[in-house]
């Protein structure tokens, strides 16, 4: 076997009246003894003693494409010219290939096209990797050669999973009467917690748009006036400090509902999960969802998004610690903190040395003052650098409340509510995974209720858990007035194997609510009639109650291939730093497009 090669360069063909009969991956037994033409790009070429194997690519798959001399010699010769990616269409006849030769990787592995006729429709340059499912090489680089990333077989199944999706959403949400409808991209902020993409105003100049963070605001309009359900595959933008699992821009499945309570909206958001499991990938899966409340699962599992597959659950302690001698728990209570604790039961398998190194991590990746510890050994004895300074007492309620036994190892956390629980949280999911404490099934759909209104914020005030327009639940209305911090929200999560699918809530549909709620998070008046007149205005007009929803799109996509990351299920994603490598975005503008926009920049990169 040798590479192929001519050093000349082919001609070109014009694909003429030849036209594609058949997708490479879709040949088989039915059409042996048929003459028929496949197109697509050559995937490798080698040559065998003179007879020269072509494997063909299109999207459908893969198909060998043989050039023997004898069968026809000028179609031999040219096919001595092809390489990786040049792009060709082949007509001849179907063969069944040797049993030796048969290729049980390839789903057309046993069969070959004998080819009578080649056209070259274009030359391609060297691939700068394989177009394999692993291209065994560094994501900036497949993602400065996004085309050729986007050829390999994996992408080419990813985008075909989010495809299936977009069409059940529009499938489901159609046939549950919602109306499609577009709403604008160049538009006002909108109050979703992030910064905002600002577009230059040219006809009003030294005017903005915002880039939407979400429909949100347009969706009510939508209810207020009379549309009833409304969708759409929305393209959000967020000028947020970019995580893992963050994009600038990405897209939800937007929707909204009027005359509804959180049991209507509950059920539309299970049966569009439902559907589109059963849709991108053939699952069924179970029927209700399970529900928890905030409150539960952040005391069971340190979460509000809880892979609820890991079988640990956390212990709430704090009580046990009011007034104790031991001082790291005692401030920590005094202070409105909490003490919770990690019991994992026949614990041996992790070793001091482990227990050092989550210490550590602790410290170092969660931000926790130090990571306290109890090992009971085989003989009951606490084997502990805190051990010597709890008191009877404390130590008999631990056992209780955790069923310490011997071979148990206790994790604690003293801190604030949200650190303490984002500590515990973590080790849960990490050890359990680890030390193999999960249940065996590869979906866990739970619906998580009643998230607090408001949250304390570092003045020393409120700010809203999600969003400003989430309506408090009915019963709480009296505490608006009475006890703000206790209001609990309509809001609601749909969560799946702890990644948080999307979330919504019922909105204030009365303008004294939404009023009083913008006085708690402290907008003047003013500044609320700046930002939000017209949609206390418009709630003044007749609102009706509604709620809605919001799916991240490019998550439900990433779960349903099987996918590690979000740019795996974007065809062309941004990098952690905001940059398309493709295109090279962002980029430098003329000084004229400048001018006419009437700006100016005051501060470049190198300078900032
Ligand atoms: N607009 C909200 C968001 O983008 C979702 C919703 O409440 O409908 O998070």
């Amino acid at each position: 076997m040798s590479d192929i090669g001519s050093p000349a360069e082919p001609q070109l063909d014009g694909l003429g009246s030849l036209r594609r009969t058949h997708a490479c991956g879709g040949v088989g037994a039915a059409q042996v003894g048929q003459e028929i033409t496949v197109a697509g790009w050559v995937h490798s070429a080698r040559d065998h003693g003179g007879v020269i194997f072509v494997d063909l690519r299109d999207r459908s798959g893969r198909l060998q494409v043989v050039f023997r001399p004898d069968a026809s010699p000028a179609c031999h010769q040219r096919a001595g010219a092809l390489r990786s990616e040049y792009v060709i269409a082949a007509r001849g006849r179907l063969a069944r290939r040797d049993p030796d030769t048969v290729n049980p990787s390839l789903p057309t592995g046993a069969f070959e096209l004998v080819a009578s006729e080649l056209r070259l429709l274009n030359r391609a340059f060297p691939p700068p990797f394989p177009i394999e499912e692993e291209p065994g090489v560094e994501e900036t680089v497949r993602l400065r050669h996004r085309l050729h990333d986007l050829r390999r077989p994996s992408f080419q199944r990813a985008l075909r999973v989010r495809h299936d999706l977009y069409q059940s959403a529009r499938r489901t949400l159609s046939e549950l009467g919602f109306l499609e409808i577009e709403t604008p991209i160049l538009t006002k902020a909108t109050p979703e917690g992030a910064r905002d993409f600002l577009v230059p105003s040219r006809l009003q100049p030294g005017e903005f748009y915002a880039l939407p963070q979400s429909p949100q605001i347009m969706k009510q309009l939508l209810m207020i006036a009379g549309y009833e359900r409304y969708f759409q595959i929305a393209r959000c933008f967020r000028d947020e400090d970019q995580r893992a699992d963050r994009q600038l821009e990405f897209t939800q499945i937007d929707l909204e509902m009027s005359f509804v309570g959180v049991d209507d909206v509950l059920e539309v958001l299970e049966e569009l999960t439902r559907r589109a499991w059963r849709d991108a990938i053939g699952v069924e899966l179970p029927r209700p969802f399970p529900r928890l409340s905030y409150a539960d699962a952040m005391a069971r599992y340190g979460s509000d998004k809880p892979d609820t597959r890991v079988l640990l659950e956390l212990v709430e302690l704090t009580d046990l610690f009011r007034g104790t001698a031991f001082r790291a728990f005692g401030a920590t209570v005094e202070r409105g903190g909490v003490v919770k604790c990690l019991p994992i039961h026949d614990a041996e398998a992790l070793t001091r040395g482990e227990i050092d190194r989550l210490e550590a991590f602790v410290k170092k990746e969660l931000g926790g003052r130090g990571l306290a510890w109890v090992r009971i050994g085989a003989d009951g004895a606490w084997q502990s650098p805190i051990a010597k300074f709890l008191s009877e007492p404390e130590r008999a309620g631990i056992v209780e409340r955790t069923r310490a036994r011997a071979g148990s190892l206790l994790f604690f956390a003293a801190d604030e509510f949200a650190k303490a629980n984002a500590i515990l949280g973590r080790l849960r999911t990490d050890l359990g995974r680890q030390l193999g404490r999960v249940e065996d099934r590869p979906w866990a759909p739970v619906l998580v209720l009643r998230f607090p209104l408001f949250e304390a914020d570092d003045a020393g005030g409120l700010t809203f858990m999600h969003m400003p327009f989430v309506a408090p639940v009915e019963e709480d209305l009296p505490l608006l007035d009475a006890d703000p911090r206790r209001v609990r929200g309509t809001h609601y999560d749909v969560v799946m194997n702890g990644i948080e699918l999307g979330s919504g809530s019922l909105r204030n549909h009365r303008s004294d609510v939404q009023r009083r709620i913008f006085e708690i998070l402290g907008y003047a008046k003013a500044e609320m009639e700046e930002r939000f007149g017209f949609l206390l205005n418009a709630l003044d007009a007749g609102a009706p109650p509604h709620g809605g929803f919001a799916f991240g799109l490019d998550r439900m996509a990433m779960l349903l291939a099987g996918a590690s990351s979000l740019r795996d299920v974007i065809a062309f994603p941004k990098t952690q730093r905001g940059q398309d490598l493709l295109m090279g975005s962002p980029s430098r503008v003329d000084a004229e497009q400048l001018d006419e926009l009437g700006l100016v920049i005051a501060r470049a990169e190198e300078e900032a």
